[in-house]
Formats: C-alpha cells, sequence, structure tokens
C-alpha cells in the first residue's frame, strides 16, 4: 500500500513558512509501513489543486493532503477534491455544532464564512476537531481513499494521532520500528569502519549511521508484521553496538538529548555545575537549561567575553591574559579555577576560543577552541581546532563541551577512561 501527499498553500510555495507537516507526515507514515512515492506542494489555486490531486489519485493508493480547509475563499482543498471524486457536499450536523461551540468557547458567535467548513463529501469520515474550526475527511471510493488534514501543524498531528492513523494502522500489513542508537565524542568515520558488517548486510532490519555536530546517531530500522516482532530484530541489534560501542553511547532512548544525559549524570551524583563561556556566549548554559530539572544543579553561569570580564569576574591576572592570550590553555583553566573559588560547582566547564571569521593569526587559526572541565577539583583541558564559519564553529564548541563535561564525570566516577577518539 503506498501514499502520497500533497500540501496545499501559497505561503509554503513563497517560502513563508516551512512544510513542517511533510516531515511529521513522512515520518508518520514510514513508522506504519506505508511507502509514500510522491509529494507536492501547490498553492491555492482551484485548477493547480485539482490537476495535482487527479494524478496522486491516479497512481497512489492513498491520497494525503493538508491545507485549505479553512472558511475563507483561498480555502479550496475540500470543494476540489468533492469535484474531482463527484462527491456532493452535505451538512453535517455535529461538524457545525462542533464549530458552534468553539467560537462559544471563545466568547464570539460563529461568523456565517465558518459554515461551509461543517460541509462534507457525500459518505466520507469526518475527523472532528478537538484544537480548531475545520473537521478533516477521509474520502473512500473506487478502493482508494483521500485524507485530509487542516494546514495548522498542531491541529494536523492531533488528528492525524487521534483519527487518520487509526486508519491507515487498519489498513497496513506491516509496521515499521525504529531505534536509535546516540553516541557521542567519536567520530562518525570510526563508526562507520566498525559497524560496515552490519550496514552491508543488514536489508532488515537496516543499519544506518547519521552525524550530528559532535554526535553520530545509528539508526536501526526494522520492518514486520507485527510491533513486537519488529522490536525482536532490532535488540540484537542494538546489544551489539552496546558491546562495541560501550560508554561512547550516552542513549538509545529517542527523548533523551546530549544535554539530557549530561544532565542525568549530574543530577545522579549529586553534582552541582557551573559554566564559564567566552566564544559561546552562554550557550553551554543554555542546552543544559533544556533540559526541565537542571534547577536542582545549575548554579552561577558566567559570560565572560572581554578580557576585562575575565579579569574583574574571574580575578584572572593581567599579565597571564597578556602572556597567554585570551584563548589559551592557561588562561581557560583559569576561568574554571576563577569561578571554582567563587562559586564551589563541583562541576564547572568552560570555554574560550577564536571563532571569527577576523583575529586569527598562525599559532592561533580561527576555529581554536580550548574546553575545560574540572569535576571536584580534578581539572582536564582540551584543544579543539573546528572549521566551518563563526556559527559552526561555536555550535561545536557548545557541543564538545557537553561531550568533554559527560567524558570527566564519566571518568572520575568510574573506571572509565576514553582513548583518543573519546575527545
Ligand atoms: P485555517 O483554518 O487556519 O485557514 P487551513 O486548513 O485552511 O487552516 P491553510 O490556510 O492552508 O490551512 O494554512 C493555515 C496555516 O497552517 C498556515 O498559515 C501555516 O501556519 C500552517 N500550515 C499550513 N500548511 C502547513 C505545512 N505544510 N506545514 C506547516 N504548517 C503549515
Ligand atoms: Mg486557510
Amino acid at each position: 500500500m503506498n501514499a502520497e501527499f500533497i500540501f496545499v498553500g501559497t505561503e509554503i510555495l513563497l517560502g513563508n513558512i516551512l512544510n513542517t507537516n511533510a516531515q511529521y507526515l513522512s515520518e508518520q507514515c514510514a513508522a506504519l509501513g506505508v511507502s509514500c512515492y510522491y509529494q507536492t506542494v501547490v498553492g491555492d489555486n482551484k485548477d493547480r489543486i485539482r490537476d495535482t490531486f487527479l494524478a496522486a489519485w491516479n497512481r497512489s493508493d492513498i491520497v494525503i493532503l493538508s491545507g485549505g480547509l479553512g472558511p475563507t475563499e483561498d480555502d479550496l482543498t475540500k470543494e476540489t477534491v468533492a469535484e474531482a471524486l463527484d462527491l456532493p457536499l452535505l451538512l453535517d450536523q455535529k461538524a457545525l455544532d462542533d464549530i458552534r461551540a468553539y467560537f462559544a468557547r471563545k466568547g464570539y458567535e460563529m461568523p456565517k464564512i465558518n459554515e461551509k467548513q461543517a460541509y462534507i463529501p457525500k459518505g466520507s469520515i469526518v475527523m472532528y476537531n478537538d484544537n480548531g474550526t475545520a473537521p478533516g475527511v477521509i474520502c473512500e471510493k473506487d478502493g482508494k481513499c483521500a485524507i485530509l488534514l487542516p494546514g495548522p501543524n498542531n491541529e494536523l498531528t492531533a488528528m492525524f494521532e487521534k483519527s487518520a492513523k487509526p486508519f491507515l494502522f487498519e489498513k497496513s500489513d506491516c509496521v515499521i520500528v525504529s531505534k536509535t542508537v546516540k553516541m557521542c565524542g567519536i567520530g562518525e568515520g570510526s563508526v562507520d569502519e566498525k559497524i560496515r558488517d552490519l550496514t552491508e548486510t543488514g536489508t532488515n532490519p537496516t543499519v544506518a549511521p547519521y552525524a550530528k555536530t559532535g554526535e553520530v546517531h545509528v539508526r536501526i530500522t526494522a520492518k514486520a508484521g507485527t510491533e513486537k516482532e519488529a522490536s525482536k530484530l532490532i535488540k540484537p541489534v542494538v546489544r551489539e553496538m552496546k558491546n562495541r560501542f560501550g560508554d561512547y553511547i550516552y542513549s538509545t532512548d529517542d527523548d533523551v538529548t546530549l544535554e539530557k544525559a549530561v544532565v542525568d549524570l549530574l543530577l545522579a551524583n549529586h553534582l552541582t555545575v557551573s559554566t564559564v563561556e567566552s566564544c559561546t556566549g552562554g550557550l553551554v548554559a543554555g542546552r543544559l537549561i533544556n533540559v526541565p530539572g537542571i534547577s536542582e544543579a545549575l548554579k552561577l553561569c558566567y559570560v565572560t567575553y572581554s578580557n576585562k570580564a575575565k579579569r574583574k569576574m574571574l580575578g584572572i591576572k593581567k599579565g597571564i591574559l597578556e602572556k597567554y592570550t585570551a584563548v589559551s590553555k592557561q588562561v581557560c583553566e583559569e576561568m574554571l579555577k576563577g569561578v571554582s573559588l567563587i562559586n564551589k560547582a563541583d562541576v564547572v566547564v568552560s570555554v574560550t576560543g577564536l571563532a571569527g571569521p577576523d583575529g586569527g593569526t598562525e599559532e592561533i587559526p580561527v576555529g581554536t577552541v580550548f574546553i575545560g572541565c574540572s569535576v571536584k577539583g580534578k581539572i582536564t583541558v582540551e584543544k579543539y581546532n573546528f572549521s566551518g564559519n563563526r556559527s559552526k564553529i561555536r555550535e561545536n564548541a557548545v557541543a564538545y563541551s557537553l561531550i568533554l563535561m559527560r567524558r570527566c564525570i564519566l571518568e572520575y566516577f568510574s573506571e572509565v577512561t576514553f582513548g583518543k577518539e573519546g575527545k
């Protein structure tokens, strides 16, 4: 069984909005084992919507459309699909009552133009909308179906989850399940080499690495009749990955980000943390603060960008800054010590580097970043050479700060020592 998507909206064509519905629906259909071979974006134009819809209807089993279910003149999706399938539009009383109630909750009377949203192609399944006015529709004809969903992402995802997904699940004869093994502190090349036997031979499950900044994710995907059978195919591969990569793996849970893994480590070991940042301008603190629960651990965070701030806030001697310059191992270490003295956090992370584009020299080229971490006074400072533009360099510096924190905490509390690759 295959599906294709049509995203209706001139705003998408013009680049005014990002087509996040495409990403969501693609992921959902893949997980349901519904293959998708085409996606089209079309503007709010009746003839073009009709042509696009008919082309899709002729070649696919399921056509999913998003957008254009609103009350205005340029919301044309439902009218066009009904006409193309030769289905008259009939009033659905519950849909109308729902729309009235939606406005009543907001303290308004329903405007007359919203009435058209309650007209449904004859014989269709109505997907009532809990988050907006437009009901969605599933029209079945000649063994095929068209699924019409509202454009706003929150309405589309809620409606898909509640009504369209169970409908598609019934139709699909297999499910696709995937699990992601998330690693950090190891390069994509090394991972690739170590799992080549799995990536080359595996068709079910398939094994594929994806590189992210400072991280490598390996996605294991299995296809089977039931979720349980698919999970059973995935399990031994995850176990094998754990054998091969050990502590480079920070999680196999979809919801766990690198910062969450670091915060979990801090909390599990009852550690307080402080950050002191120069070139990253507070982004390391920002990523830690992404994680709910960090307030248990986080103490003061510093952004000491200028040399004056490094002197005044952290007490770093003028002589040290002059002798070694701000982008140096010594200053990175002094930043740690300064904060440890003032703040007494168990873990302190410091970052100082040259993000460019100007100011590079032969000894300190753009992209040179020093990252330090102290865990209960045990200090580690590493030098990195990142490439890319200013924002890429800073993004790398943030990721590697988290990676170094994780590594130092693990090394402090266990016998783990990371090899050269662990840097
Ligand atoms: P409304 O009742 O709000 O008019 P609608 O079903 O008619 O909804 P559109 O008018 O096409 O949908 O789009 C309304 C809004 O929904 C857009 O302004 C945009 O914010 C969001 N939206 C539409 N299509 C997409 C998409 N493909 N991806 C993400 N957001 C979208
Ligand atoms: Mg609209």
